[in-house]
């Protein structure tokens, strides 16, 4: 007899580090899930900007289908053919020259600071290690990514923070001026807050880094985890704002929801990991790399890039209707199809609510932090399904509307 878990089950086997909704989600197709009891829902959450391609896209199925009959690991000893493919292609779409992959955003951004710090030392000296970043970012979980990350209360109570971190504030260029020095070996930015709040950067704040770097012989790493692949309209944010960083991590959406993340960079940069520098069992393995290069050449093509910004102008159009129905939304910001509803000051942090009242309508939405809907769909959700989703979460806004009164 096989055993049905039940969310009740999370609680009973696994760590409290998590509260997930009531449902439990088992099959999904293009921007729709079903839940256990066969219940469906539109997807506005695209599983936090991973699936990019919706689920079950038929040339990722068909790419782990194919690499699962044929070859999952190998470990670094060996060069595997998917992850030079990979490479190839993005190295040939974009400023770098040279990838590293590992398993996630975390770990990409790990390696973009080791990296950036090794290069640092190599070339200029020790003292030089310190790391510019900026409030409310968010970099990854390991002890140096969530140092380096701008939310205080995920380092809290974890023992002493690495040192040689600082944090200026996002979108101010006087912030970054006062803090960045001939010490400095790197600055790491989001072109797009996700986590802390859906806030693109303004040009010239990332062209004022980007000189603020050369000036100083700093590295200039663009953390595109959330951003990259497409979510902007473009390939990589930075080709939005034509501010080209040394190093660049990716994920999430990278792999489609295959879990795979990629640090790229330059050819000089890239050179002071040598043999034996860095390292990962499972990086650039060929069933992850098999899946990131179907995901990232179907992306990485006019018919999806070029959808974005209609879609982008859908949901906007859609959010000041319910908006201006409801007068729920401070704020509707963000780029392509990463965006950000801010809740007013009447909706504060009711807003939260919105998530489970959007499980009871039949619509699966995102915050970041508790005062902003956030949207990361599908690249390719349907227009119908985009009408759909919006007419179940303007049911959902009207419940919370009524109990904040
Ligand atoms: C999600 C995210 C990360 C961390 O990625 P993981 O795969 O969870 O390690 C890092 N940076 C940004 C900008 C992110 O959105």
């Amino acid at each position: 007899m096989t055993w049905t878990p039940t969310r009740d089950d999370f609680n009973t086997y696994m760590l409290p580090n998590y509260n997930p909704q009531a449902i439990i989600p088992v099959r999904g197709d293009g921007s729709r899930l079903w839940d256990q009891d066969g219940r469906e829902f539109v997807d506005f959450a695209g599983g936090i900007a991973v699936n990019a391609l919706g689920h079950a896209h038929p040339a990722l199925v068909d790419a782990l289908k194919t690499q699962g009959e044929q070859l999952w690991h190998l470990s670094n000893v060996y060069a595997n053919e998917p992850a030079l493919r990979l490479a190839k292609t993005l190295v040939e779409a974009t400023f770098a020259d040279k990838a590293f992959f590992c398993n996630s955003g975390g770990e990409a951004n790990e390696a973009a600071l080791k990296l950036a710090r090794r290069y640092a030392h190599d070339h200029h000296g020790k003292q030089k290690d310190k790391i510019v970043s900026f409030r409310q970012s968010f970099h990854g979980r390991t002890w140096f990514t969530v140092s380096v990350g701008g939310q205080p209360k995920y380092t809290e109570g974890f023992g002493p923070i690495p040192g040689g971190i600082v944090h200026g504030q996002y979108n101010d260029l006087d912030s970054a001026r006062e803090l960045v020095d001939e010490n400095t070996c790197a600055i790491i930015v989001e072109p797009m807050q996700g986590e802390g709040g859906v806030t693109p950067a303004t040009p010239e704040f990332l062209e004022g880094l980007r000189a603020l770097a050369d000036a100083h012989n700093a590295l200039l790493i663009f953390d595109e985890v959330q951003c990259g692949v497409g979510r902007t309209g473009h390939l990589y944010g930075y080709m939005h704002y034509g501010v080209t960083p040394d190093i660049l991590t990716s994920a999430k959406a990278l792999g489609g929801g295959f879990p795979i993340g990629a640090m790229l960079t330059t050819e000089h940069v890239a050179e002071v990991f040598v043999v034996g520098t860095h390292g990962s069992t499972y990086g650039g393995n060929p069933l992850a790399c098999a899946v990131g290069y179907a995901a990232v050449s179907t992306i990485n093509t006019p018919e999806v890039l070029d959808g974005v910004a209609e879609r982008h102008a859908l949901f906007r159009k859609h959010l000041e209707a319910i908006d201006a129905k409801y007068d729920c939304f401070a704020e509707i910001r963000g780029l392509g199809l990463l965006m950000g509803a801010e809740f007013n000051a009447r909706f504060g942090e009711a807003g939260r609510d919105t998530l489970a009242a959007g499980i009871d309508e039949g619509v699966m939405l995102l915050v970041a932090g508790p005062g902003v809907l956030r949207f990361a769909p599908s690249l390719i959700i349907p227009e119908a399904d985009i009408d759909e989703g919006m007419a179940r979460l303007e049911r959902a806004i009207a419940r919370v509307a009524e109990s904040v009164g």
